[in-house]
């Protein structure tokens, strides 16, 4: 999709919940839902408005040599780390996980959660930063979240699984896919 594209859709969504705030305050979801959502659709507003969304798009030879074998193997064959092995497993510092690929900002340690599924767990991203594609390999139907900048590999995201979050999401996140940061 292009970037006017996207930009139009936000700005259709944004006027459907403003609108939806205004005129129906009675509606079925809670109110931290609607405005977790409301919320969301600002920042990606903000986001294409500033156009601040880099892209990197490099060979997978030049990933080859840019990564470690083991981080290739996750972030370019869509790999998965053996559970509970981790570096950010149980990792609860504050600060920011990056992609290790391009060292864009993906995920904030205020939307960590311990998930107890052995990989790190977050029920949100950095808004724009994470982009979500159909994976029905190893004959499941599940969704995968790539880096939006480079595309490399993250995990999948589950809903609905009935985690006490904001979004009732886990974003189950590998953590060679991961680089933190912390505050300082
Ligand atoms: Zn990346």
């Amino acid at each position: 999709m292009t970037f006017d594209k996207r930009m139009l859709i936000a700005v259709i969504i944004n006027r459907i919940v403003v609108r939806n705030l205004r005129h129906n305050p009675l509606s079925n979801q809670h109110p931290i839902q609607t405005f977790v959502a409301f919320r969301h659709f600002q920042q990606h507003f903000a986001l294409y408005q500033s156009r601040n969304m880099t892209s990197v798009e490099r060979s997978e030879e030049e990933w080859r040599a840019i990564l470690s074998p083991q981080q290739f193997r996750i972030l370019r064959e869509k790999g998965t780390e053996a559970p509970g092995t981790g570096e950010y497993d149980k990792h609860y510092e504050r600060g920011v996980y990056s992609c290790t690929a391009c060292g864009t900002p993906l995920y904030e340690s205020t939307t960590k959660f311990k998930s107890g599924c052995g990989w790190p767990a977050f029920f949100d991203a950095i808004p724009g930063a994470v982009t979500r594609r159909e994976d029905k390999s190893m004959f499941m139907s599940r969704t995968e979240i790539v880096c939006t900048a480079c595309g490399g590999h993250l995990g999948h995201v589950f809903k609905g699984e009935g985690f006490q979050t904001p979004t009732d999401e886990r974003h189950c996140v590998n953590s060679i896919s991961l680089k933190f940061k912390d505050e300082q």
